[in-house]
């Protein structure tokens, strides 16, 4: 049974409204979620970032209606979303920004590196040698990511500088990019981005498919663009902030009236 609460609750937007009634009478549908920020709060010890513990149980019921193909799209590796989310499994993650992916099966694939690439990548790594900030940095595939979560302003500025130096060079290659999220900044592979990943995912559901893009930070712009004109686009924050999102969430309440109306529709 619909509730009507779960509805009245949720902000006021008729893009919103009419995905709800594209969804009830779609044969497929595919929800797409960032984690971090998303469907996790924010934690200082990144491997302790755990979901709102209301998410999980909805999200199970979700999946084992079968009709809706669950997709978790990441900046983290996807092996480590899949441990911060277990035991839920058979949800489908894509990791590093799209460039690996763990099928629902758990079959394990990463896409390809060009050598010319890694060697930059090698490049960067050293950088972040130089300045001292291994401690805080994460080495992932294809990309190297640097957390300034808990710190000022200030420290942060004055660890930034030394990095940069290096950076900022290897920034300008077309094969890398330089990201910049809620706490902290990445040098990766340009592509797959988050919107490749979200394409690939729109090219594989059949064009009756409705699908959803939840997400909170920067790099999930990308996601928004590749989903726009195509399925329902969610900004997920405490705050707003300038999206090309149709829609903004609150979590962890909206969040969590957003995926019971989900269920509901899909009864
Ligand atoms: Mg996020």
């Amino acid at each position: 049974m619909r509730s009507r609460e779960i509805e009245s609750s949720l902000p006021q937007s008729a893009a919103l409204a009419n995905f709800w009634d594209r969804l009830e009478f779609a044969p497929s549908s595919a929800l797409l979620l960032d984690y971090d920020g998303t469907l996790a709060p924010f934690r200082l010890e990144r491997d302790r970032a755990y979901p709102y513990p209301e998410v999980v149980p909805i999200l199970e019921q979700i999946v084992d209606r079968s009709k809706t193909r669950v997709v978790i799209v990441s900046g983290r590796p996807a092996g480590e979303v899949r441990d911060l989310l277990s035991p839920l499994n058979k949800l489908e993650m894509w990791g590093a920004h799209g460039l690996e992916r763990i099928s629902a099966e758990g079959n394990y694939q990463q896409a390809a590196i060009p050598w010319n690439t890694l060697e930059l990548l090698s490049q960067a790594r050293e950088c972040v040698m130089k300045a001292n900030l291994t401690p805080i940095a994460e080495i992932k595939p294809g990309g190297i990511a640097i957390h300034w979560r808990g710190m000022s302003r200030d420290e942060v500025e004055s660890l930034e500088k030394p990095l940069m130096e290096g950076w900022e060079g290897l920034a300008r290659c077309p094969e890398l990019k330089l990201l910049r999220f809620e706490s902290g900044i990445e040098l990766r592979v340009a592509r797959p981005d988050k919107g490749d990943a979200v394409a690939s995912i729109v090219n594989e559901s059949g064009r009756a498919a409705e699908i959803a893009y939840l997400g909170d930070d920067l790099t999930d712009e990308d996601s928004f663009r590749a989903l726009n004109g195509r399925g329902i686009t969610v900004l997920v924050r405490p705050e707003y902030r300038e999206t090309a999102a149709q829609v903004w969430l609150r979590p962890p309440g909206e969040l969590i009236d957003f995926l019971l109306q989900w269920l509901n529709r899909i009864q």
